[in-house]
């Protein structure tokens, strides 16, 4: 078992250039992942991003790179689509200086279609960013999907899972409060987890042990997702503890980036979590 944690972005509290994040997270948080923020476009320079790479990979830390939000490749205008590919292109290539494991999007939003149309319009369009991406002779970086949290935007499990069967090269990437949201609350203890994780192993086999994660507690409504909320606010969920729980007795190498507003700080509270569970199992295991 290799679980790590980090933000999602800049931890909190952090002043430094953006090279010096994994040596911070590292030596004084004790994280080893971390998220690179793209969201409102790629401008990261190729020499800082290659710094960035470097330092991760002398503190261990695991890179990925959140691509921008503008992107929606089931548009109804084809000038949308191609500046979406246009901008999984720019974040891949960025990715790729910095030796991140995946680019992280979300696909895009239904836009008047049925979701069979919206789903294949992306799987067409993330198709031909690949091989786009293999013409530039860009290596390394996988495609993230991610799971979205509103029920306008294309993002239910099933349909990353179709994504990540029809394209080569695109992994899942699993946002459980986001679920959880789109749900309506479906997630509340281990057998809500498992049964994530159970579909996800049928359809995508090994995939499954070494998962990218997002999670946050979230607040939601009619629509799904409202906000999100930190660790240790009552009321929301989903809950920390049960996936910690299935992580450690299942053995899983998950990366597990917080989106909490706490960022960093919630990324130490869940790395305290799941290490008490894994002592606690042992315990068990030898008694
Ligand atoms: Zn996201």
């Amino acid at each position: 078992m290799k679980v790590r944690f980090g933000p999602a972005g800049r931890p909190l509290g952090y002043r430094g250039s953006i090279e010096g994040v994994p040596k911070y997270l590292r030596v004084t948080e004790g994280l080893d992942a971390f998220e690179y923020q793209a969201v409102r476009g790629v401008r990261i320079k190729e020499v800082i991003a290659r710094a960035l790479g470097e330092e991760a990979s002398k503190y261990d830390v695991l890179l990925s790179l959140h691509a921008p939000y503008a992107i929606n490749l089931s548009s109804r205008n084809k000038a949308v689509i191609e500046a979406s590919k246009d901008r999984l292109l720019k974040s891949l290539l960025a990715a790729s200086w910095m030796n991140a494991r995946v680019v992280v999007f979300h696909p895009g939003y239904y836009s008047g279609f049925s979701p069979k149309e919206a789903l294949t319009s992306c799987i067409d369009a993330l198709r031909d960013v690949i091989t786009k991406a293999q013409d530039m002779g860009i290596k390394g970086p996988l495609l993230g999907p991610e799971t979205t949290g509103k029920l306008s935007q294309v993002g239910s499990l099933d349909e990353i899972i179709s994504m990540c069967r029809e394209v080569e090269g695109c992994i899942p990437v699993i946002d459980w409060a986001h679920i959880h949201a789109r749900e309506k609350g479906s997630i509340r203890d281990k057998e809500s987890y498992m049964r994530i994780i159970d579909i996800i192993e049928r359809e995508l086999g090994d995939l499954v042990k070494n998962l990218h994660c997002h999670f946050t507690k979230v607040e939601f409504g009619d629509k799904g997702e409202r906000r999100h909320r930190t660790l240790s606010e009552s009321g929301y969920g989903p809950p920390f503890e049960p996936l910690a729980e299935v992580i450690v007795e299942h053995g899983f190498n998950f990366t597990i980036i917080s989106e909490s507003p706490l960022l960093d700080k919630d990324a130490i509270r869940m790395k305290d979590i799941l290490i008490r569970t894994y002592s606690k199992f042992k315990r068990k295991e030898q008694s």
